[in-house]
């Protein structure tokens, strides 16, 4: 600690991508390491919460009974070791940030989550996985170290080999284990900007986890869009879109000249909420039907951010759900069980009566020693469930039981109203977890609305009010 003042914090509304819940945060916005360190020494609030872009959909990133850190100065490319392609950087930097500088210079991000505009910190606490997992593991796959400050402010440096433990408690860990400062990320190499696409539509489920399985060694990215409104025999209808990077011969002749540069899209925004009532189960069955029609069986050559990040093109395209927000549910469930379980979701989905805009399956591969690391060996599913009240909660509980009972899995990065009780259950490692938790901070300095909500951290260990 300097002697300075701690940094001044805002009072204000804060949510998720998901716009449910929205909680009113002291959000602190710290300009450098030394303010940082103030603020964990003297900030008033009994509890901090790391925030980066604040692209979780729930309250992983919120905190309404102590503060928020947001991170977002701490954005800077420190070195790049060109003959190993590592990329060191500031954990505030975004995935755009790093995508639109190395794509030029013929290196992608290794493993990338359906949106670019994500913190590397974020990132690797939510230990993020993308099409490819299935072929490259998560983000803690391509981190070979990062620096934490943790709630005594001292700076620990973390990697598989040094301070293990830490490593594998904060990939995945929430931000609960400190603040990641910076990290050293390995790049991959591409030969273009581009993605050779084989878009193929799928008339059933057993159809799809079939093509699914064969795709899997000759595609790097592979996802499946489905069509949630489909039942009976055309349950899990779809559309599999796989992908590898492009080479150069691959090209259209007049992109072979210029094969790295990064084509993006301009990007109109959301300008205000859309009513709630666009939500209607009619819109939803209409938004089904065009994205089936408008996707065709087909292979193609494109621009690498249009495969990755379609849902980038709009800014604030969550605004489409309306004012009560959207929750979005990702699970995954054991490749053993893979098509029952799916079916049975699907089916829980539709007999609920609440729909999901936007539905995708991929196969996970194995998970990693990441103590609350999301992935394992499976299918995972995800749900887009515009927030129309109460049923909404309740139908997501019985989607857990379900998750439950096939012994899988929800993901924290997207969860808003899981219960401790199901949680505590589908992650096995959660002693462990809280054991380097607590040796790290035994104050219970770090937490958040979602932690205290899931008792990822001990009971009453910070409470509201003043410390
Ligand atoms: C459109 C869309 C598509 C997505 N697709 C995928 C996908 O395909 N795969 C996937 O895995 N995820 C996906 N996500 C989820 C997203 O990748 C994660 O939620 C990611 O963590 C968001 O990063 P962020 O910087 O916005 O973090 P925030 O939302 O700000 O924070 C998320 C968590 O990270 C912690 N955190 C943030 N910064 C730090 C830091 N510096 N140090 C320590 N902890 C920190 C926070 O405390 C919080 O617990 C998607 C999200 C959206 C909106």
């Amino acid at each position: 600690m300097t002697g300075e003042a701690a940094p001044k914090f805002v009072r204000r509304a804060v949510s998720g991508w998901g716009n449910y819940p929205v909680e009113v945060c002291d959000v602190y916005r710290p300009e450098n390491l030394d303010e940082l360190r103030g603020l964990l020494g003297s900030a008033p609030q009994p509890t901090l919460t790391p925030r980066g872009c604040g692209r979780s959909y729930g309250d992983a990133a919120l905190n309404v009974e102590g503060a928020i850190v947001q991170s977002d100065r701490f954005d800077r490319m420190m070195g790049f070791d060109a003959d190993r392609g590592i990329l060191r950087c500031q954990a505030a930097i975004t995935l755009a940030d790093i995508i639109e500088f190395f794509v030029p210079r013929g290196f992608f991000f290794p493993v990338t989550p359906g949106t670019k505009e994500v913190s590397i910190g974020g990132a690797i606490a939510s230990d993020v996985h993308g099409k490819n997992h299935h072929r490259s593991g998560s983000m803690s796959a391509w981190v070979t170290r990062f620096t934490l400050m943790s709630a005594g402010a001292d700076l620990i440096s973390c990697s598989r080999d040094e301070n293990a433990e830490i490593f594998w408690a904060t990939v995945g860990g929430m931000g609960l284990t400190g603040l990641i400062i910076d990290a050293d990320i390995q790049l991959r190499p591409i030969e273009t900007a581009f993605m050779a696409v084989d878009n193929e539509r799928i008339a059933n489920l057993d159809q799809l986890l079939e093509r699914m399985a064969e795709s899997e060694d000759a595609f790097d990215y592979s996802v499946a869009w489905v069509d949630s409104m489909a039942a009976g025999a055309s349950l899990g209808r779809s559309v599999l879109m796989r992908a590898n990077h492009a080479n150069r011969e691959e090209l259209p002749v007049g992109e072979r000249d210029r094969p790295l540069t990064f084509l993006q899209k301009k990007r109109p925004g959301l300008p205000f909420r859309l009513p709630n009532f666009t939500l209607s189960p009619t819109a939803l069955r209409a938004a089904n039907a065009v994205f089936y029609a408008t996707h065709p069986t087909r292979k193609s050559i494109g621009p690498c951010d249009a495969f990755f990040y379609p849902l980038d093109s709009v800014r604030n395209w969550n605004r489409g759900y309306g004012s009560r927000g959207v929750l979005q549910y990702q699970c995954v469930i054991p490749e053993s069980c893979a098509r029952a379980g799916t079916i049975a979701l699907l089916e829980a989905l539709t007999s609920s009566g609440v729909g999901s805009f936007l539905t995708v399956l991929k196969t996970l591969g194995p998970g990693n020693e990441g103590l609350l690391s999301f992935p394992m060996r499976g299918h995972t599913l995800a749900l887009d469930i515009p927030n129309t009240g109460p049923e909404v909660i309740e139908a997501l509980r019985r989607l857990d039981e379900i998750v439950l009972g096939f012994g899988g899995r929800v993901y924290l990065a997207k969860d808003a109203c899981m219960t401790a009780a199901t949680f505590e259950q589908m992650y096995p490692r959660l002693p462990d977890f809280k054991r380097i938790k607590r040796r790290l901070d035994p104050e219970g300095r770090f937490s958040s609305s979602q932690a205290r909500r899931l008792g990822l951290v001990d009971g009453a260990e910070r409470g509201g009010g003043p410390r």
